[in-house]
């Protein structure tokens, strides 16, 4: 029985048990699809058929193995995903994102599904892949995906998502991702992204040199030139790395900080301004989920969210604490709590620069006469997306704040994030939560603001 048990653990720990088996090797960068296809999978629960239907609702989890050539600045990845259709009703096509298929370059696209080669296409910033028949609900399908891409050169306007520049690799929504079919293109720094969590995302990078590697999940193994993390509860795994990268360490609770930093940059302070930010956000909005938490001098571009991970490029250091806090309270708004990036970006900028503001005392009047935060990504000119979305948006919850008073407030703040943990929320979701924890009645505020939605 003992050894039984000791059998199960080490299968476990070794990820013995989970589908489907990666070997310890990545990758080579000359053939990622040089592994051998599994054998069909005669116990397929796909059926023949047709709905022409996808969902967001189809958690999976993700295994995947990629070669970063950090001198030709190319990488190299095969993805396998377990996906279990919780939609309710029957799929038969998967719509992944990917900024890859954008700006990488990407060549060499394969799919599989449960064994069986099936032609995906890719159209903007969206791989979709054919399921060979329809997955009915609560079914499972095993898919593996490879493909090739080449980063960037420079961050000019929104390459800086997937490229190398400043001796540093940025590698942003690079794991075909399920989500569904969003434009890429927009006339301002909105992120155009909708992605549900992932229980289990586990990633194994080999470089061709040393180097460190910040990501959004832990380092569990190191083997030669592969690194191996895991991260849980995730709705992204992005990673910048630099064999410049220098590191420095610090604690929260129990939470790991890793600060990887450029020679010269401004590491101390990051640590800083991460430490002083998990420390207030945790007490206002509820304890921050990840084990680690890895703050990253990015290539350049904006600075950026991710699970467990964020982007600071080169800035000035005045400019360090505003950055830090917003990009942290993400982790919350975004992270713990998702949204469509593209189609509700008040649910998680508004949130994230109020919290920021709020901590920071650094209320403003927005530049921009609009009221309507309501609108889309795409609707938004470059001038005003910011001024009104985040700046007049941490306004209008400041002041819900004000009429609520602070204890009624927070309290429905950290209720929220408990309630939709994990989830994929609206702007709608969060207004009428917050207006049902209080008796003054804040629908006469949000009108003014959210025509579609009062
Ligand atoms: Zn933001």
């Amino acid at each position: 029985m003992r050894r039984l048990v000791g059998l199960i653990l080490s299968l476990l720990v070794s990820g013995g048990l989970s589908a489907p088996a990666v070997t310890a090797t990545p990758p080579s960068d000359r053939a990622p699809g040089a592994r051998a296809p599994a054998a069909p999978n005669v116990a397929s629960a796909i059926v023949a058929g047709r709905v022409n239907r996808t969902s967001l609702f189809l958690p999976a989890t993700y295994e995947v193995r990629a070669s970063l050539n950090f001198a030709s600045a190319r990488l190299s990845v095969i993805s396998y995903m377990v996906v279990t259709n919780r939609s309710g009703g029957g799929v038969d096509r998967l719509e992944l994102n990917t900024v890859a298929a954008r700006l990488g370059a990407m060549t060499d696209l394969e799919a599989t599904v449960d064994g069986r080669a099936v032609s995906p296409t890719v159209s903007d910033q969206t791989i979709r892949v054919p399921l060979g028949g329809v997955l009915p609900d609560d079914g499972s399908a095993s898919v593996r995906i490879a493909f090739r891409a080449r980063f960037r050169i420079g961050v000019a306007g929104h390459n800086y998502l997937f490229a190398k520049h400043n001796s540093t690799i940025n590698a942003y929504r690079w794991i075909p991702w399920i989500s569904r079919a969003t434009p890429f293109d927009r006339p301002n720094f909105g992120d155009p992204f909708v992605t549900p969590a992932s229980r289990s995302v586990r990633v194994a990078i080999r470089t061709d040199q040393p180097m460190p590697i910040a990501t959004s999940g832990r380092r569990v193994a190191v083997d030669g030139l592969t690194q191996t993390f895991l991260a849980t509860n995730v709705r992204d795994f992005n990673f910048t790395a630099s064999p410049l990268y220098r590191r420095l360490y610090g604690m929260v609770g129990q939470t790991r900080i890793t600060v990887f930093h450029l020679p010269g940059g401004p590491g101390q302070a990051l640590l800083d301004e991460t430490k002083a930010s998990l420390y207030r956000l945790n007490a206002l909005v509820g304890q921050y989920p990840h084990p680690t938490y890895t703050v990253a001098q990015s290539a350049g571009g904006y600075a950026l969210e991710s699970p467990g991970h964020v982007w600071l490029p080169p800035v000035e250091s005045w400019r360090v604490p505003y950055l830090v806090r917003h990009e942290t309270a993400h982790q919350w708004f975004y992270g713990i709590v998702g949204n469509d990036q593209a189609r509700e970006p008040f649910a998680d900028e508004a949130m994230a620069d109020f919290l920021t503001r709020y901590t920071l005392g650094s209320f403003r009047q927005g530049a921009c006469s609009s009221s309507r935060l309501d609108l889309t990504i795409y609707d938004y000119s470059s001038a005003c997306y910011y001024e009104l979305v985040y700046v007049k948006g941490a306004n209008v919850l400041n002041d819900a704040r004000r009429r609520m008073g602070s204890e009624a407030f927070w309290s429905a703040v950290r209720a929220y994030t408990q309630a939709y943990e994990g989830k994929l929320s609206h702007t709608g979701t969060l207004l009428r939560f917050l207006d049902s924890r209080t008796g003054v009645n804040l629908s006469t505020l949000f009108r003014t603001y959210f025509p579609s939605l009062y």
